[in-house]
């Protein structure tokens, strides 16, 4: 528990932080869209790094490569999603013993991923 007093202190700093976070958050929306498309966890991946690197400068192109697809290997790209319900966990996508449809476990539907 803290007093009225300490949040009066520390108020300013609180604003500061969460300013501090809408900045990390447009920032990422900023990769997504240089990307062209949506990130799930990208704010994750960035705290990641940033409790391992204390200065942004240390990162190089190989590192946020590594970092980013280390996070991205989980999904499948956007055009493999389940046509119903969007999903992209690789673990929900199944493929099944045809070779040539993908069940998607969320939601049942079996589909052929275009880039199959
Ligand atoms: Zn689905």
């Amino acid at each position: 528990m803290i007093t009225t007093k300490q949040a009066k202190t520390i108020l300013p700093t609180m604003r500061a932080a969460v300013a501090a976070l809408h900045e990390v958050w447009a920032k990422c929306r900023e990769v997504e869209r240089t990307l062209g498309h949506d990130m799930d966890g990208l704010e994750g991946v960035v705290q990641d790094i940033a409790a391992a690197v204390d200065d942004a400068d240390q990162m190089d192109v190989a590192y946020v490569r590594d970092a980013i697809n280390a996070q991205a290997d989980e999904l499948v790209s956007e055009t493999d999603a389940c046509p119903k319900c969007r999903e992209r966990n690789i673990d929900k996508l199944i493929w099944q013993k045809n070779g040539v449809h993908v069940k998607c476990t969320t939601c049942g539907k079996r589909y052929t991923p275009p880039s199959k």
